[in-house]
Formats: C-alpha cells, sequence, structure tokens
C-alpha cells in the first residue's frame, strides 16, 4: 500500500506541477520507493518557496477530496484524445492501461495505485533541486512517514523554543534579534581588538633603540597570535619612517617572526627579509620575504629573546656601522 500511495501521488504531484509551473513540465523520470518518492522534471528556471508550497497545498487538496482512482485499458488513439499525459520518447502499444484521477489527472501508467486518493495521507515535499541543466528533482513522502515528519519538526521547533526560552510563535523573531545583538557585539570587539592592537605597537615603539639614527624595536610580544604581530608591523609600515620592527611570539608551541624596515631606510642596505632570515636562523627555522616585509618560523621558540637581542647589532652591522 505504501509503494502504491506513494505512485498515485507521483500522478498528483506532476498535474501539480503542471499546474503550477506551467504545461512545459514534462517527467524525466520517477523513483517510487515504499518510503519516498522522487520525480525528476524539465523546467529551466529555479523554483520559489512559495510555488512549491502551492504545489504541496494542491496536491493535499487532491487527497482531502477523495477522489477516485481509475485504471482501464483503451485504445492509445482514444487515450490520446481524451488529453492523457504520455512520457516523451516512450513506445506505447496499441492497446495502453490510462490510469485516471477523477477529474485531476489522466496518465498512461502500468503502475500500482491506490483506490481513492484519500488513502495517501498527508503530503510533504523534504526537498526540491537542480540535477542538471533544466532538470530538477522533488523528494516528498506521504502517509505515516509525512506525519512522523510533522511530528518530528514540531519537537525540534519545541527544543528550539526551549533553548531560546520563547514560545514557537516567538522563536523566529527571537533568533532574529539575536543574530542582530551578534553582529553588534562583534563590531564592538573588533573595535576592541583594533585600539587593543594600536596601544601595543605604541607601547612598543616607546621601547625602541635608537641605532646609528635609526629606531629598532625588537621584542617578544606575550600572548600575540601571528595575525597580531603581522598587523603591528603593517601599522608601523604605514605610519612610521626611519624604523627596523622585528617581533616575535610564541604560538602552538613554535617560534613566530615577523619583521619590516621603513621604506626609506631600505634604500640604505637594510632588508626585512635579511634580518628576519638570521633570527629565524637562531630558533631553528627559516624564512625571510621582501626587504620591508619578512615572517618565519622556527622550532625552538625558547631562544627567541636571545635571538631578537641580535636585532640592534645585525641592524648597526648592515649600516655599516661596524
Ligand atoms: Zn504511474
Amino acid at each position: 500500500l505504501a509503494i502504491a500511495r506513494n505512485h498515485t501521488a507521483t500522478h498528483l504531484l506532476h498535474r501539480a506541477l503542471r499546474e503550477v509551473l506551467g504545461s512545459h513540465v514534462k517527467q524525466a523520470g520517477s523513483l517510487v520507493a515504499p518510503e519516498r518518492l522522487r520525480f525528476d522534471f524539465v523546467h529551466h528556471a529555479r523554483t520559489t518557496e512559495e510555488e512549491i508550497g502551492r504545489v504541496e497545498a494542491l496536491v493535499n487538496r487532491a487527497v482531502q477530496e477523495d477522489r477516485e482512482v481509475r485504471t482501464e485499458v483503451l485504445p492509445f488513439a482514444e487515450a490520446a484524445k481524451r488529453g492523457a499525459m504520455a512520457l516523451f520518447g516512450e513506445k506505447y502499444g496499441e492497446r495502453v492501461r490510462l490510469v485516471s484521477v477523477e477529474g485531476f489527472s489522466l496518465e498512461l501508467c502500468g503502475g500500482t495505485h491506490v483506490a481513492r486518493t484519500g488513502e495517501i495521507g498527508p503530503f510533504l515535499v523534504v526537498s526540491e533541486s537542480a540535477i542538471g541543466s533544466g532538470t530538477r528533482r522533488i523528494e516528498a513522502i506521504t502517509g505515516a512517514g509525512a506525519f512522523r515528519r510533522i511530528q518530528e519538526d514540531r519537537e525540534t521547533l519545541a527544543r528550539i523554543s526551549r533553548v531560546l526560552r520563547a514560545t514557537p510563535e516567538e522563536a523566529l523573531q527571537r533568533v532574529e534579534s539575536l543574530h542582530e545583538r551578534i553582529q553588534a557585539l562583534e563590531k564592538e570587539l573588533a573595535k576592541a581588538r583594533t585600539s587593543g592592537a594600536g596601544d601595543r605597537a605604541r607601547d612598543l615603539l616607546d621601547r625602541a633603540v635608537p641605532v646609528n639614527g635609526v629606531r629598532v624595536v625588537a621584542a617578544v610580544v606575550d600572548g600575540a597570535d601571528s595575525s597580531s604581530l603581522q598587523g603591528i608591523v603593517d601599522r608601523y609600515q604605514s605610519e612610521e619612517k626611519s624604523l627596523v620592527a622585528v617581533l616575535g611570539t610564541k604560538t602552538e608551541g613554535k617560534a613566530f617572526v615577523v619583521g619590516m624596515v621603513s621604506r626609506d631606510l631600505t634604500e640604505k642596505g637594510l632588508s626585512a627579509g635579511d634580518l628576519v632570515g638570521k633570527v629565524a636562523a637562531l630558533v631553528g627555522g627559516r624564512g625571510g620575504g621582501k626587504p620591508t616585509f619578512a615572517q618565519a618560523g622556527g622550532k625552538e621558540p625558547e631562544k627567541l629573546a636571545e635571538a631578537l637581542g641580535t636585532v640592534p647589532d645585525l641592524v648597526r652591522a648592515a649600516l655599516g656601522g661596524g
């Protein structure tokens, strides 16, 4: 009976799709199983939720009207004259089997059907998707399976509502306002992070040491991650002149080193790539980059402080100041 129910539902669905989407809708394949049905059809546009809702409503109305389902065998020409939907490209014999749903659908079909549409029970579309260009697929369930699905969905909504401490009717609005609040908080957090990074960048700059007229910042920044250190050197590059900065941090058990040389100093033979490469070598790693920006990783983060301590001397040597 489950298969018959889904098979008759397929005929109702076919008819409803033509009603809602247009008579160009053609069946391109179908699968009728005891627990679900699948219907592929030719339609060169996306279907909207509203359209699928109307198709569902049409099928359910035909079910509630409890229409009679009849099968008869008759000459093909006569079936065609009565407007039966036949599958394009299918070979039909001289005599064909016509399945009619009283006042709703006429289809050539050899399958097993229910006697009245009321036996189908609730009809629910569970998915609608494109399966190729111009071909779409609807999956639907009927009968006890559809009723179970309705109960499960209601239970899910009840659980969501409990988590939200709202009634099911209020749940959507509660989710929307939570979503807005999260966006506002994320914006605030980003602002706080930016100003925190700004404070840190200024603190480090205060600790710069002068080397032959060049300011040198070389420091281990505890608790920083690689992206916040990159943010600090980017800020230096856009805001500062006559500055060399090499910063390091321990992140995920490894050393991370990032460095910058302000543009005016690259002409004097200073290179972030060289400095970072030399520091990286001291922490068991390698790396480098451009004269203005470089980064590296290393396996021995415990040596970071010592390695960064060599930066002023490296700058002095590069500037030829001995
Ligand atoms: Zn059929």
